[in-house]
């Protein structure tokens, strides 16, 4: 177990949170502000035990001079000061005396959001290549830190690995449920079901070759199942297929042919246009100008029982385009047999996600993971830095 907020006291503490604000920007606005949302509970927390609240984050990339000002954080300092109720300092600048001013005069309760930790890579990537200097500098600016940052935990950055060895240290409220939930999967209660979907096999070969030893079934769809059904010498017609993975889907075909479950029938059409006529049909009967979208009834009914039965499911990718309104009902109808029932389901994936909050089954799924990227090389079997840069507890 590792050290969380909760170990420490902090009143009077100058607590360096660093937190998830890598929100959506769209024409100077904030479209999405779930992430600065689900950082709150830490934040709150801190502020009623009576520290002094500074915060990290970082916000897009930043490359060149052009790409300061458009992710420039005080966008998102104002944002949080009306979520938080409470006016709250921003510091334009990632060092220089004037934060250092700020953050001696901070006062117990108060908050102070640091710019966008990303613009010390203008000037040789200090942040994202951990910097040592930069590390300690911040390090210099608190008492504690507390990393609740899950979607950069697959990163060693300066802000979040490079400051954890510096100061006493734990996790927040956000990471500390990660970890709790990824701890289900590497004990999971049997039967353990991976639903895999999304577009292509090759973003996902990490993720299967990992899991596929460890779960008793393995449900595939999306685009990635027709590299698969290439695989099993069928024809797809204009469906996505990657040539270069076929040989590896039939390696996996060989492996674990009691597992994978493929779909025995889809939703086609002709077009990539939501306006372009559409039907089911077997997997067998794929005309040669037709692509599949969506997975068809008939392999809804083949996922019913095993889903039924299963105690751990683990689900990444969805199974059609959702982004099209039409080829939304596989991932709709699969999402309302895994919601069902006594069993631990984890959904993780920027798509899936968001495909299962549109849908309106996100308050129904016991755990949604909100770092797509560090959930995947999780979900690979390797280490996250982050999590491994934070003590554990005594
Ligand atoms: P996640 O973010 O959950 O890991 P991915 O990013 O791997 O998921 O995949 C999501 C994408 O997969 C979506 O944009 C969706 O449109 C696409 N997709 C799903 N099914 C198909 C399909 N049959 N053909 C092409 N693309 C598909
Ligand atoms: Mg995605």
């Amino acid at each position: 177990m590792k050290k969380t907020i909760k170990d420490y006291d902090l009143k009077g503490k100058k607590v360096i949170i660093r937190v998830d604000f890598n929100v959506p920007i769209k024409e100077g606005k904030i479209i999405d502000d779930t992430r600065i949302k689900e950082s709150l509970e830490t934040i709150h927390y801190a502020i009623e035990h009576d520290a002094k609240v500074i915060l990290l984050a970082h916000l897009g990339r930043v490359k060149e001079k052009s790409d300061l000002e458009k992710n420039n954080l005080e966008i998102v300092a104002h944002r949080l000061s009306d979520l938080l109720e409470k006016e709250i300092l921003f510091s334009k600048k990632t060092r220089g005396e004037g934060l250092e001013e700020a953050v001696q005069n901070l006062e117990e309760q108060e908050v102070l959001l640091i710019q966008n930790t990303r613009y010390e890579d203008l000037d040789g990537q200090k942040e994202s290549k951990n910097d040592k200097d930069l590390a300690s500098y911040w390090a210099s600016l608190g008492d504690l830190f507390i990393n609740d940052a899950f979607g950069t935990v697959h990163r060693s950055h300066a802000s979040n690995v490079g400051i954890a060895k510096l100061l006493p240290n734990g996790v927040g409220f956000l990471i500390e449920k990660e970890l709790n939930a990824l701890k289900t999967l590497d004990q999971p209660k049997k039967p353990y079901t991976l639903i895999l979907g999304g577009a292509k096999v090759s973003d996902k070969i990490g993720v299967i070759e990992n899991l596929l030893p460890k779960v008793d079934h393995v449900l595939i769809g999306g685009g990635m199942a027709f590299t698969f059904l290439k695989a099993k010498g069928l024809e797809v017609g204009k469906s996505l297929v990657e040539e270069d993975k076929i040989e590896f889907c039939k390696e996996m075909l060989e492996k674990y042919e009691e597992k994978i479950v493929l779909p025995v029938d889809v939703n086609v059409t002709t077009e990539f246009d939501e306006n372009a006529k559409n039907h089911v049909v077997a997997v067998d009967e794929i005309e040669e100008d037709e692509m599949g979208m969506d997975i068809g009834p008939k392999t809804i009914d083949l996922y019913r029982p095993i889903l039924t039965e299963s105690k751990t499911i683990l689900w990444n990718g969805p199974l059609g385009v959702y982004e099209m309104k039409k080829y939304q009902k596989g991932t709709k109808d699969t999402l309302s047999i895994a919601v069902r029932g006594n069993r631990r389901l984890i959904l993780g994936g920027g798509d899936i996600v968001a495909a299962a909050k549109e849908l309106g089954f996100l308050h129904r799924v016991k755990h949604a993971s909100t770092g797509g990227g560090a959930m995947l090389e999780y979900l690979e079997g390797r280490d996250l830095p982050g999590i491994d840069a934070i003590s554990e507890e005594e």
